[in-house]
This record gives structure tokens, sequence and C-alpha cells, in this order.
């Protein structure tokens, strides 16, 4: 069984953004990009469906600047087999990303589709929900645990106040949460064994997708900066603070 994993390449997590100065986006120029860290457990997953005998072929894209390339050589380096890079300029936005990887998928039939539930640039939380409405595919989102067998896969997501369990006939589309699993490190011999691994590179027009925006950011804000706190010398003073100052009692 073929797997196909999404992976977006994002501003690292410990990066503290800012907004740019005619805040219109955010100033990511010289930041360091990572792996969206929902990716890497949607990578963790596949390799571990491969580990255990029930797929045979890891496949991963990721649409993007060329230096996506290394996003895609890391998941190589965690156990991916092959990588195809849609390579573009373009700010993509969620339904552009679906619609890419919908025609990756037409060509490429793999059995279940793995992508993370949200990539945390812009906590978009769409692209998953998407590509499984553009296919027609049954789809899980926020999965915690995803069992395949008999051409079915059953998958515990989370929810409000619980966990649902659902059963989707394959192909399926499958995103990420966070307690799926905890994605291993790469190891030297395999960040090695991935420089020769086969990377192909597409465009978005040698795919016929149309990626302009049909969304556009108006406005972007640093949230409002907040005040330092005080230590206050007893009790009698804090209620005070809180009656007078605070107004809240
Ligand atoms: P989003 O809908 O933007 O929050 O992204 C959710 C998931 O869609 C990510 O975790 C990736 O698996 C996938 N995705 C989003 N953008 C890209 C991209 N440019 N290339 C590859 N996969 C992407």
């Amino acid at each position: 069984m073929k797997v196909l994993v999404a992976v977006k390449r994002v501003v690292d997590y410990n990066v503290k953004v800012r907004v740019n100065a005619d805040q219109t986006d955010v100033d990511i120029a010289s930041a360091k990009m990572s792996m969206n860290p929902f990716c890497e457990i949607a990578v963790e997953e596949a390799v571990r469906l491969k580990e255990a005998g029930i797929v045979t072929e890891i496949v991963v894209v990721s649409a993007g600047v060329p230096q996506a390339a290394e996003t895609l050589r890391s998941a190589m380096a965690l156990g991916a087999d092959r990588a195809i890079l849609i390579e573009t300029a373009e700010q993509l936005q969620p339904l552009a990303v679906a619609k890419l990887l919908a025609a990756v998928i037409k060509n490429e039939q793999p059995q279940l589709i793995i992508l993370g539930k949200q990539a945390i640039d812009d906590d978009s939380n769409q692209t998953g929900q998407m590509l499984a409405a553009l296919l027609d595919y049954p789809q899980a989102t926020f999965a915690s645990k995803v069992v395949i067998a008999d051409g079915k896969a059953t998958v515990t997501r989370e929810i409000d106040g619980g966990l649902e369990t659902l059963s989707m006939n394959l192909p399926a589309i499958v995103t990420t949460d966070l307690r799926l699993n905890e994605p291993r490190y790469a190891t030297l011999p395999n960040i090695m064994k991935a420089k020769k691994k086969p990377l192909d590179t597409t465009t978005p027009a040698d795919l016929g997708v149309d990626v302009a925006p049909r969304l556009k950011i108006l406005k972007m804000m640093d949230p409002p900066t907040r005040s330092a706190g005080i230590i206050v010398p007893d009790v009698a003073t804090l209620l005070d603070k809180l009656r007078n100052e605070a107004k809240v009692l």
C-alpha cells in the first residue's frame, strides 16, 4: 500500500514572528524554517505503518519555494522513500495547496493520504478538509490513533470532551493531532541516505492548477502588549488595588 504525506515548510516554532512595517504580513525573511510539527507527526505515522508491514511506499509532497526541498529531504531522513516538490514562488493558500495535492494524488493513486491538522504559520486547518472534498474521499481529522486493516482505516479522533472512532474505506484522508505519536529524530546515516533518495520537481502549471490567491489579507497586528505585573506587600494592598485600580471587586 502506498501512502502520501503532505509536508509544509514553515517558520520554526521557536521563532517569535513580528508583523512587518506595513502590517500586511509577518516578517520571516531571515527566520529559521523547519517542517511543520504536525507534518512530522504525519511522516512518523507513515513510517510506523511501513515498519508494521502495512505500507510499502511513502511518498512525501511539498508545495512552495525551492528550499522546501530541504523539508522533503528531512522527511526522507525520517523514512519516506521518495519526494515530490511542487515548486512555486506564489504565496499558497489552502485551496491552492489542496488542488495541487489532488492533482498529484490522481497521478500517484495512494491508498492513504496523511496531512497535519494545521500548519503553525497560517493556522488555517483547512487543507486536509478541502482535499477530501475535491477528491470526494472520506476523511478523519485530528487523529490520535490510526489502524489500517481489511481495506479500511479506523481512526480515533480527539473531539470536545472525549474521543470519536470512525471507520472509513480506503482511499482516505487523515489529518494528525498532537497525541498521535512522538516523531523520531533523524540519525546521521539516515540523513546521508536521504540525499540519494529520488526527489522529483514539478510546478503548478505542469499540474494544470491555478494557484492565484483567493483571499486578501487586509491587516495584521501584533497582540496588544501586556503591562508588567507588580508584587504587593500584603493582602490588604492586593484587595485595595483590585477594588480601586482594577475595579474588579
Ligand atoms: P493548513 O490547512 O494550512 O493549516 O495545513 C494543514 C496541512 O496541510 C499541513 O500540516 C500539511 O500537511 C498540508 N499543507 C499545507 N500547506 C502545504 C504545502 N505548501 N505543501 C505541502 N503540504 C501542505
